[in-house]
């Protein structure tokens, strides 16, 4: 039976958007290739109810492995983690998101168990017998397809928002299997979080995303666009020229640099498109872009664009998304 494992990203002992994303897919290959499963692997504590969410989403089987290593993240015992529950389940192929954490962490696993990883990976086919996945490169313009050595399992690190998570299924159910993992020296390991924006979701979560770039000018200009984000719920985002400049936090950076983002719309304001910016958000669904130059590359990849002041559009749209969306 062939099994196909996802690491489940955890944040306060539940799973993240992510890990739902990845158990989707896992499910479309187990059932391509006939007799498949899905294994989650959980590492350290989960929160109540997670066990009966993640097998709703998805999971067949929960690799459930505990110890004092894994009560925060630690790149070194989540490696050790993983290469426990891999030993026992065995899997064809391994997900881990293509996040910080997970783009921390994948390396380390493929290291420690010698076998191939492909990374921020957007899609997975089965050609003549051999798995192949498939990652943008060249800032989104070409895809390269890329297969694995015969080790197993294959690794791949997923880009966020590719895979809509499956509707829940409550009747699904999951087996759980508990492993203890002993201690781990751990050179580093993670002590807490800061949240950096209020009650915004992450960028790589985000399903909407307004960025703002050098033609903000300044901090207090970045209001106009939090409070866009306020009626749109979405999350604020920056070129470089901008977290350069000290205007606003690197968090918020998208681009090669910054975060990769993949959402349902992109707003790029005041940004002229680099290609170091194209590199994180080329792949957005829709793009609308707003710039006084109209020769912008940004309007290369943009679905919509506005060519004005965004000092006088922005206010005009959140005014009009306002109205919109309160009928
Ligand atoms: P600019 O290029 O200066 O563009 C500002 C735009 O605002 C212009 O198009 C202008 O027409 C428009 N504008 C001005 N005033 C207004 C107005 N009132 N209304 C509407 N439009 C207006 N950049 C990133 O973003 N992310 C990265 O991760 C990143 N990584 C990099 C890595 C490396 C190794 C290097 C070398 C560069 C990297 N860069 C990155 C920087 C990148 O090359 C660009 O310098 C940067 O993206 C430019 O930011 P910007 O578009 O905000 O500024």
């Amino acid at each position: 039976m062939v099994t196909f494992a996802v690491l489940a990203e955890l944040k306060d002992g539940a799973a993240r958007k992510i890990t739902l994303e990845m158990l989707a897919e896992a499910r479309r290959l187990a059932e391509a290739s006939g007799s498949g499963t899905v294994a989650l692997v959980a590492l350290g504590p989960l929160a109540s109810g997670e066990v009966e969410r993640l097998a709703s989403q998805g999971a067949d089987r929960i690799y459930h492995v505990e110890g004092e290593s894994l009560a925060g993240y630690a790149a070194e015992a989540h490696a050790e983690g993983v290469k426990a529950a891999v030993e026992r389940a065995k899997p064809e192929a391994l997900f881990i998101g293509a996040t910080s954490q997970g783009k921390d962490l994948a390396p380390r696993v493929s290291g420690r168990l010698r076998v191939g990883l492909a990374s921020d990976c957007t899609g997975f086919e089965l050609k003549d017998g051999e798995w192949v996945a498939r990652r943008p490169i060249f800032a989104g313009k070409a895809f390269a397809k890329v297969a694995w050595s015969k080790a197993r399992p294959r690794i791949a690190t997923v880009r966020p928002n590719t895979f809509a998570p499956l509707s829940p299924d409550p009747a699904r159910k999951a087996q759980v299997e508990k492993l203890t993992l002993a201690k781990v020296e751990a050179r580093a390991r993670v002590v807490g979080f800061e949240k950096s924006e209020g009650e915004m979701l992450d960028l790589t979560e985000a399903n909407i995303i307004v960025s703002g770039g050098r033609a903000m000018q300044g901090p207090e200009n970045f209001d106009l666009l939090r409070k866009l984000c306020r009626v749109l719920g979405a999350t604020l985002g920056a070129s470089r020229a901008a977290v350069d400049a000290g205007w606003i936090d690197h968090s918020h950076q998208v681009g090669q640099t910054g975060k990769v983002v993949n959402p349902t719309v992109y707003f790029a304001i005041g940004i002229s498109g680099a290609i170091q910016h194209l590199a994180g958000m080329s792949s957005s669904r829709t793009i609308v872009a707003i710039n006084k130059d109209k020769d912008a590359p940004i309007f290369k990849v943009a679905s919509y664009g506005i060519v004005g002041d965004l000092y006088q559009i922005v206010p005009l749209l959140t005014e009009e998304f306002q109205k919109a969306l309160k009928e």
